[in-house]
Parts: structure tokens; C-alpha cells; sequence
């Protein structure tokens, strides 16, 4: 998955540029800027490359989701639908608008399971937020037409997998927004940086002032300008952007290395019987940033996560006991250790979530993921996939 195994001159030249004329903001300085504008210049590369209306970039994937909820104009004691397994950003962005992050179980997909998202809703739920983990997509048609029948907005968060697709379409473009982490492990990197992407007019319109301020972008005079509602500071630097502007025009690449590397070390695997795969949804297209596996149970699980490690094999995750990426290690959550007071209606809101997801347990503690580094050799992948099918198989030994 990630875009920093490819840093190289393409990113030093684009951030060269910047440094050449010493603007690092986005806005204004046009006199001395010598033309670049590299934040709307990766807005308008993404924008494209997504095929959607529009592109925005803010500081961080955090921020994107966090921006998009504000857009979608979503605030105190509304609820938001997300799923048990994502990373903490997912809730920390809702609670930030004010909001109440409902936990809803996950299924094969390793993403939000339609059904149990059904049950979720109350009157409310404002929008649902798909999280694309490990590079393969939610049911989004599903989705959809909950989110249609119930009048939700539906923000995907495609954070894991920039490139992939549903139904032909980008992962990102298919909801109402769609939002991307450009952080130092992601896919396509800034350093740190994130972008929303719609085909909404008025989501797009929001999305620029909401991010900086509030400002309304009309004219050359920052400080004459008018602030049509309340905002935030989440804009992105011009250094950050410079570096996506080089990655992002090496996604296919990427893409390609990672489906390459992904196909090799699956089909080593094919040997070992037990072992399953993630569900990918039907006109699904991951982008192999990850290969995940079910084990039988959830004991062989961790005797094979324990079995990859002590073959050597590194960036294998089993998410069931990590600390940031599954619920059951949420304790700062459902303890609501909150640094300020929460409002009445988060405290009570988010009791909800104080109980146990057997549907979710019975997956994740099942899976394994191995990140799919794009920087390995043909050679070093055909050795990692060997290694990786015997560390599996050494657990079944004795277990038939
Ligand atoms: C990385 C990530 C985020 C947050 O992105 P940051 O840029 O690190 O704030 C959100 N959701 C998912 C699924 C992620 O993997």
C-alpha cells in the first residue's frame, strides 16, 4: 500500500517548485507564486482521475471525513452509521461535528454488513459511513438504496483503497462524498493530507469554506472576503500537495505492482485448503493493498499470525487485538475519556455502542491481513509467498 516506497525526483521536483518561490500556502501571493498552484493543481489531477465534478484537499483524512460530515451538514445529536472495524478517525470525525457514532457489525466483506445497518437506523441517523478497509469496498449498492429509502447520506470513506472501483467507478465517487487519506502509510502519500471528492455542487461549494475558515473565495483580498457560515482550519500546505501531485500521477503503477504482488502470494496460498478469503462485493475491484485470509478459527488465526512472525514475515495484522482498528480496544470511547466535557446528547448517545458484536468477532478474529508492498522484487514476493504458505501451513500440522 504505500506511496512512500516510490518517493523519488518526481516528488523532490514538485516540491522544489515550492520552495522556489517560497509560497507554502494555497491562497493568495499571486504575484510571486511563478504560476504554481499545486493544492488546486492535485484537486483538478484527483478530480479527474476519480471522474467526479469535484476535488478538495484538506490536511488529513481525519479532516476530509470530519469536513464532509460538516457539508453534509450534520451536527449535534444526529447519529452517523460506522462499522466496528476502521480506524479510530472514523468516530474521532464524528464526534467533532458534534455527532454520535453508531457501531454496526461488519460481515465477510470486512466492511459494514447491509443488514445489521438497517437495524441501526433510528430517526436520527443522518448518513452512514462506509470504511473500505484494506483495500476492498463495502456493498455500496446495498447501501445506496438504504441510504435512498431513508433519505441518508451515504460518505465513503475510501482512506484504504485509492484505486480500486465498484460498478466502474472509483471507490470514493459512488456516495454522496467520498474522502482519501494522503497520509505517510497510505496508498498515495503527502506526508499528511486528505481530499473529499462529489459530484455535488452544494457539497463542493461547503466543502472550500468550510476548510478554511469559513472564507467565500471571491476576489484577490483575503481579508475583504465574507464568510458565509462558520468553518475550521483544515487546508493543506503547498509542500504536501506538491508531493501528491508526483504520487498521484504514479497510482496505476502502484496499483498494477500491488495487483502483481497480491496474485502471487494468493496463489501460493491456494495450496492450503483452510484457509478462505475476504469477500469482494460483485462488480468489485480492490486494489490490492492488502491480501486478507480467514482462518477456521479464531485460535489458528493467532497461532498463524504468530507462525508469519516467526517466519519473518513482517506488516501481517491480525486487527482482532489491535489498538486502533477494532472496537473491542475502543475502551476511550465507550469510557467517553474525552479531555472536555461531552455534550449531554453524545454521553447518552453513544451508551448505545456499550455492548458486544458477535457478528463482527466471528470474522475478524478469524483474519489476517498482510499489507502488499510495491518496492519487493519478483523474486523477494515469490520467496515472501513460500514462507508465508509454510508459516500456515505449520499450524495445521497435527490439526486434521
Ligand atoms: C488513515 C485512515 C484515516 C485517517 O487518515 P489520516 O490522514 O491519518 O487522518 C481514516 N480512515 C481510514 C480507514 C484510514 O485508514
Amino acid at each position: 500500500m504505500p506511496g512512500f516506497e516510490l518517493f523519488g525526483e518526481e516528488e523532490k521536483k514538485e516540491v522544489q517548485d515550492v520552495l522556489d518561490n517560497g509560497v507554502l500556502m494555497r491562497y493568495g501571493f499571486d504575484g510571486v507564486r511563478n504560476g504554481h498552484y499545486k493544492t488546486s493543481e492535485l484537486e483538478k489531477n484527483l478530480a479527474t482521475k476519480m471522474q467526479v465534478k469535484h476535488a478538495q484537499l484538506v490536511s488529513s483524512g481525519t479532516a476530509a471525513l470530519t469536513v464532509a460530515l460538516a457539508c453534509a451538514g450534520i451536527g449535534a445529536g444526529d447519529e452517523v452509521i460506522m462499522p466496528t472495524f476502521t480506524f479510530v478517525a472514523s468516530f474521532e470525525a464524528i464526534l467533532s461535528v458534534g455527532a454520535i457514532p453508531v457501531l454496526c457489525d461488519i460481515d465477510d466483506t470486512l466492511t459494514l454488513a447491509p443488514k445489521a445497518v438497517e437495524k441501526a437506523i433510528s430517526s436520527k441517523t443522518k448518513a452512514i459511513m462506509p470504511v473500505h478497509m484494506c483495500g476492498s469496498m463495502a456493498d455500496l449498492n446495498s447501501l445506496k438504496k438504504i441510504c435512498d429509502a431513508h433519505n441518508l447520506i451515504l460518505i465513503e470513506d475510501a482512506c484504504q483503497a485509492i484505486g480500486g472501483s465498484y460498478e466502474n467507478k472509483p471507490l470514493g465517487s459512488y456516495g454522496d462524498m467520498g474522502c482519501f487519506s494522503f497520509d505517510y502509510v497510505k496508498t498515495v502519500t503527502c506526508g499528511e493530507g486528505g481530499a473529499i471528492i462529489t459530484n455535488s455542487e452544494i457539497f463542493a461549494d461547503r466543502a472550500h469554506k468550510y476548510q478554511d475558515h469559513g472564507h467565500d473565495h471571491i476576489g484577490t483580498d483575503r481579508g475583504a472576503e465574507t464568510h458565509p457560515f462558520l468553518g475550521y482550519n483544515y487546508r493543506i500546505s503547498e509542500l504536501s500537495a506538491a508531493v501528491g501531485i508526483a504520487q498521484l500521477r504514479k497510482l496505476d503503477q502502484i496499483i498494477t505492482l500491488q495487483k502483481k504482488n497480491y496474485t502471487i502470494i494468493k496463489e501460493a496460498m491456494g495450496v492450503i485448503e483452510e484457509v478462505s478469503y475476504r469477500k469482494v462485493p460483485q462488480n468489485g475491484i480492490e486494489s490490492y493493498a492488502f491480501l486478507s485470509i480467514f482462518l477456521p478459527t479464531e485460535e489458528l488465526a493467532k497461532k498463524g499470525h504468530e507462525a508469519l512472525v516467526a517466519h519473518g514475515i513482517d506488516a501481517c495484522f491480525y486487527w482482532y487485538t489491535n489498538n486502533w482498528h477494532y472496537y473491542k480496544k475502543w475502551e476511550h470511547l465507550f469510557e467517553q475519556k474525552s479531555l472536555g466535557k461531552l455534550s449531554q446528547e453524545q454521553q447518552s448517545g453513544l451508551l448505545i455502542n456499550n455492548r458486544s458484536f458477535k457478528d463482527s468477532d466471528q470474522w475478524m478474529s478469524r483474519t489476517i491481513s498482510c499489507l502488499i508492498k510495491v518496492s519487493w522484487s519478483e523474486q523477494e514476493v515469490k520467496e515472501r509467498a513460500l514462507k508465508m504458505t509454510e508459516a500456515l501451513q505449520s499450524v495445521f500440522v497435527g490439526s486434521i
